[in-house]
């Protein structure tokens, strides 16, 4: 599915940026694929949503907006919310307090935000500055819930909480689920013939560019043109290889290159998808069946890099190529399955057995 472009040149101006990916042997190399626009006018997510711009899942290449490699704050201000009158409960024949209006929500999944990031509030309102943001189609766990100010006529509120940020969003742009991440399949080993070592020279959870949507990334150092192999067996979600010798972001570059990258995904049967990123080419195509060890691309320096390296996660299926990344532990990595920056480590993929 295609997600209409309704970048403007005003537009262009307010570009969000979430880097993911980051520093290789030599320095800094951000290969953060994703951008949103936000049009000057356009209301804040909690406010109601606006026009958007996500990073194109498709193969066809398209203008992408002028990633800014500073995050742009939130709006302050915001439109006030129009005023809903709550409709008030039947007065209780007994005296005992009313319950719970809302029930009890282990998680909410964030829906309906166009593609804009959801502010998280300090407080269950709009009054004060956003303390963060979640992505649309994330899960996050919810501690409460509560009255608060009405958006689009919905005045519940959820308290939430991750690893980042604790705060208040709006239940205009939350489900509650009982659904949490699946956990991994122990079925994930390095994208790496066997045998073959590498560093890796960004690890989860990291201040760079592993955070947010990118978390629970890797970034390996590989020279050029390293096979890359399928981590689980699975089916190509999307395969991007545009990106060819002559291309301006085929040798790496800066922020403009963001989405001028190549890149496979795979999809698994757990609910999952693995993101294959910065390929110099793909080696399968869209609809294609892999098994764990099957040669999917190989490595190189396209998009947003200073050099070729690969940047692989475990991600929710989200209709895109950058989706929220989930927890990944390698089969043949020692210890938690985890490695950390630094770490060298092995692959036993397609050795057999
Ligand atoms: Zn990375």
């Amino acid at each position: 599915m295609k997600t209409p472009f309704l970048l403007s040149a005003a537009t262009a101006a307010f570009v969000f940026l979430v880097l993911a990916c980051g520093p290789d042997h030599t320095g800094d190399s951000p290969d953060g694929p994703i951008a949103w626009g936000f049009d000057a006018g356009a209301p804040p997510v909690d406010a109601g949503p606006g026009p958007e711009v996500l990073p194109e899942p498709e193969l066809t290449p398209e203008p992408e907006p002028q990633p800014s490699p500073e995050p742009e704050p939130q709006p302050s201000s915001e439109p006030e919310p129009q005023p809903s009158p709550a409709p008030e409960p039947e007065p209780a024949p007994e005296p005992e307090p009313a319950p719970e209006p809302a029930p009890a929500c282990p998680f909410v999944q964030v829906t309906g935000t166009a593609g804009y990031p959801l502010n998280v509030r300090p407080t269950p309102d709009t009054s004060g500055a956003p303390v963060g943001t979640l992505v649309e189609g994330q899960t996050v766990a919810a501690l409460s819930g509560t009255e608060g100010e009405a958006i689009s006529g919905e005045t519940w509120w959820w308290q939430i909480e991750t690893a980042a940020v604790t705060g208040y969003i709006s239940a205009v742009y939350a489900t509650c689920t009982d659904e949490t991440p699946p956990e991994p399949t122990a079925g994930f080993l390095l994208p790496l013939t066997c045998g073959t070592s590498t560093t890796v020279t960004q690890g989860n959870s990291s201040a760079y560019s592993h955070n947010g949507i990118a978390n629970y990334a890797f970034d390996f150092g590989l020279p050029l043109n390293t096979p890359l192999l399928a981590m689980d067996h699975g089916v190509v979600l999307m395969a991007k290889t545009d990106i060819t010798p002559g291309h301006p972001c085929y040798n790496g570059g800066g922020a403009e290159c963001a989405n001028h990258v190549n890149y496979v995904v795979l999809g698994h049967s757990d609910g999952s998808a693995t993101l294959y990123l910065h390929l110099n080419r793909a080696d399968v195509q869209l609809g294609d069946g892999v098994v764990r060890g099957q040669l999917v691309g190989h490595s190189g320096g396209t998009g947003w890099s200073t050099g070729p390296h690969t940047h692989v996660q475990r991600q929710s299926q989200c209709g895109s190529w950058w989706c929220q990344s989930w927890p990944l532990a390698f089969q043949d990595v020692p210890g938690t399955g985890v490695p950390v920056v630094w770490q060298t480590v092995t692959s036993q993929n397609g050795c057999g057995g």
